[in-house]
């Protein structure tokens, strides 16, 4: 297996000079050295062919004993370094101080066809930032951040992805709802890549503890390497620096809104400098379509990460960010700026993505309102978001709206509740709807080609995961594999796959893990 080690952050960033790989206070460092746990019987579940393509590793070398070792940290690369890294992070609106990678090692940096990237093995063990807790991961949430991070790159979300999926052959101990019925969970590690993983909390972390020497060092580093169209100096670069940042995390939870996903935990210690989605926790996907849905039991009370909450949340993130890099420029109005930007093309940009999954080429006049009462509809009864937005597509120009409705049954959980009034409301708005329609000057094949590539058919809703979770724990690993490949094409029409077309059954409604997750991982 070839590996073309190109390491940039552990070489050109300060490093704790302390090599101790105990919980404890890392200042004025970006990292720390820290060496994988060697797990005691690795066993490797899953590799994402893509991202292996991607990385340079031929199929001979997915099998090969040292594939298994390195990506399970029983070996580390040769000439590597690994390390973790020293952020801090807002976590639910509170300043959180140090948290760090308190269960990833980054193993090293590959160059590959001109493309950097980072590789992190997620749960091989302590560091320096574990806190309190192991470093460990356990196959539940392994499975899930594998799965996840595959499905969202196929579905053209930016994102950090997932090369491998392991069992360690070690026992975890988690107590899974924090209710007191803690017991032992497979092991496993998941290895994560990215061109980097630095995340808002890198700088936070520097600015909280006044070191500027190193919040500096931090910024040149990521934009001489991630943002290399920034040439330039002084204050100037900061600021465009921000508004990169500013606008990658923009793009990025516009994109989160299109397919109905919910980050569930968007800390500013999960938030990527560079627009990419990150952390898959508690995560969920929209299954009936609503705004103040999260899957986070952690978050139920405030449901501050709900999915209509996502947009505004990534903002006020930004805005954490902006204090940070006020210390570098020194005047908070071109930061103000950014800041107010965010708000104008959030508005555009949404507008142009609901437009986009109806259909509409161009905005005209009405059609703000036709997606404000979509929005109303669709939390009138429940409404599966995947569905609608897919069978919507069939609807033709001159159609009856009663026969329009109908072709979107199969995306209402309960039929009988689209009655009466509801009934009526639905009429009135296919009704504008068709009428719109017929303004497009698209045929209505392309815009069923239009909307297919928006609108996905398939998406890793909750109880998906579950099942593949549920067959690995009792050591069939068939379902990760299916759905991997199903996630693949989540746009394709997959006619010999169309049992996963489907709204959530009704056994998963409540379940822990389809519609009940906390952090515990
Ligand atoms: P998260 O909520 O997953 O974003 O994690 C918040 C912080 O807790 C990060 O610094 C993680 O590295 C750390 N963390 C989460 N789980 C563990 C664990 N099992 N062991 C050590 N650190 C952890
Ligand atoms: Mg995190």
């Amino acid at each position: 297996m070839h590996i073309n080690l190109a390491d940039t952050f552990n070489q050109e960033l300060p490093a704790d000079p302390n090599l101790d790989n105990s919980p404890r206070q890392v200042k004025e460092s970006c990292f720390s050295f820290v060496t994988p746990l060697v797990p005691s019987n690795p066993k490797l579940l899953h590799v994402s062919t893509e991202m292996a393509d991607a990385l340079g590793f031929d199929s001979h070398s997915l099998t090969s004993d040292e594939f298994l070792k390195t990506f399970t940290g029983a070996t580390v690369i040769e000439g590597a370094q690994p390390y973790a890294m020293c952020y801090g992070g807002h976590q639910f609106g509170h300043w959180a101080g140090q948290l760090g990678d308190g269960r990833a090692i980054n193993l090293g940096e590959i160059m590959h066809n001109d493309q950097r990237w980072a590789l992190q093995l997620k749960g091989a063990g302590p560091t320096p930032y574990s806190r309190t807790a192991d470093g460990l991961a356990v196959l539940r949430s392994s499975v899930r951040e594998h799965l996840c991070s595959e499905a969202m790159y196929h579905l053209g979300v930016p994102t950090t992805r997932s090369l491998s999926l392991s069992l360690t052959g070690d026992q975890v101990w988690r107590d899974m709802m924090y209710d007191g019925n803690a017991a032992y969970e497979p092991g496993a590690i998941v290895c994560r890549v990215a061109p980097s993983f630095i995340r808002f909390g890198n700088f936070q972390i520097l600015a909280s503890r006044g070191d500027m020497a190193n919040l500096q060092k931090l910024s040149d580093y990521a934009i001489k390497h991630f943002f290399p169209q920034i040439h330039s100096k002084g204050k100037t670069k900061y600021i465009e620096f921000f508004n990169s940042v500013l606008d990658r995390t923009l793009d990025m939870v516009v994109e989160w809104q299109r397919v109905g996903f919910v980050h569930g935990v968007m800390n500013t210690d999960n938030m990527s400098i560079l627009g990419l989605t990150i952390d898959y926790g508690p995560y969920g996907w929209l299954e009936g379509y609503d705004p103040n849905w999260t899957p986070n039991t952690t978050d139920k009370q405030h449901k501050r990460y709900r999915y209509g909450h996502q947009p505004q949340i990534a903002l006020w993130n930004l805005y954490q960010l902006a204090n940070v890099i006020n210390m570098l420029v020194d005047d908070p109005k071109p930061l103000e700026a950014a800041l107010e930007r965010y708000k104008v093309n959030y508005s555009t940009k949404m507008d142009a993505m609901w437009l986009s999954k109806l259909g509409l080429e161009q905005m005209i006049d009405g059609d703000r309102k036709l997606i404000t009462q979509l929005g109303d509809m669709l939390v009138l009864t429940e409404t599966d978001m995947t569905i609608f937005f897919r069978l919507l597509s069939k609807i033709r120009v001159g159609q009856p709206a009663s026969t329009a409705l109908e072709s979107l049954n199969d995306a209402f959980y309960t039929i009988e509740d689209v009655g009466g009034l509801i009934k009526q409301q639905w009429i009135d708005w296919l009704e504008l709807y068709i009428l719109r329609l017929g303004k497009e000057t698209r045929d209505h094949q392309s815009r069923i080609m239009a909307m297919d590539s928006v609108n996905p058919k398939y998406v890793l809703r909750n109880y998906m995961a579950q099942l593949a979770i549920d067959a690995a724990e009792q050591g069939d690993y068939a379902v990760i594999d299916e759905l991997y490949k199903l996630l693949k094409q989540p746009y394709a029409e997959q006619s010999e796959k169309e049992k996963w077309f489907a709204k959530r059954p009704e056994w998963a409604r409540h379940k822990v893990g389809c519609s009940m997750l906390s952090c515990s991982s």
